[in-house]
């Protein structure tokens, strides 16, 4: 496939998701620093899950950086139980905190005046961050323009067809930060829009006839033979 078609499919495929969903948001929470709790507490698990665990961090008083710190570990780890693995993320979270603190002194909006590449590189030193957490960050807390790549993204993309050198997340990212301009609020919906897609039609089984694409999508021109 070359440049241009997949320049104008990339585009086609968000103005679908756009046209069929709406404007999607995200990120779902009020402050920064919670998205940054919810971006690692979803690792590995639902998002509704990942709302219980907040729900109790609140309650309990501990959704700021340096309650975090405070905090026992095992209390910490029994507070957010329902987002799964708490012990394991348990300490990221306490790694997240620690590193905020000493790098920025819980100053949020001091992140924004770094650029995308060091900043991230640093967010990827942190214990329990990986590519798709950091990027997260970048992208909804601190409006950095940087494309999210997540298992769904992977999934509909490969089931569309768009070919890649190789699997991998930078592969991914490249080609939709390659083909789209930069825009944080462009990258912002496309990767809420997929999320929702998946949710909607694209999951393991694929609900195709009544996905907005399948008239685009390799997948369901296989499988229906049109
Ligand atoms: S047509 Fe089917 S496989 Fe293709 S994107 Fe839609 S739901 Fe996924």
């Amino acid at each position: 496939m070359n440049d241009e078609v997949t320049d104008h499919l990339l585009k086609e495929i968000y103005q679908r998701l756009m046209t069929a969903y709406g404007p999607q948001q995200w990120w779902p929470a009020p402050s920064p620093f919670e998205v940054m709790v919810g971006a690692v507490l979803t690792q590995s698990t639902a998002w509704i899950n990942v709302e219980k665990a907040i729900d109790n961090l609140k309650a309990a008083q501990v959704l700021s950086p340096e309650s975090i710190r405070n905090v026992s570990f095992s209390d910490l780890a029994q507070i957010i139980k329902p987002s799964g693995y708490y012990n394991v993320k348990a300490r990221k979270l306490k790694s997240l905190a620690y590193w905020l603190g000493a790098t920025f002194a819980d100053n949020i909006d001091k992140m924004a005046e770094c650029d995308t590449k060091s900043l991230r590189e640093q967010f990827l030193s942190v214990y329990g961050i990986g590519p798709e957490t950091a990027d997260s960050i970048l992208l909804y807390v601190v409006k950095k323009p940087i494309f999210v790549i997540d298992t769904y993204t992977r999934r509909i993309i490969s089931r569309i067809g768009l070919m890649l050198k190789d699997n991998s997340y930078d592969d991914y990212q490249r080609l939709f930060m390659v083909h789209l301009k930069a825009d944080v609020v462009i990258y912002n919906e496309y990767h809420a829009l997929l999320v929702k897609l998946a949710k909607e039609a694209c999951n393991k089984k694929p609900l195709c006839r009544k996905c907005c694409l399948n008239d685009i999508c390799r997948f369901y021109k296989e499988l229906f033979i049109i």
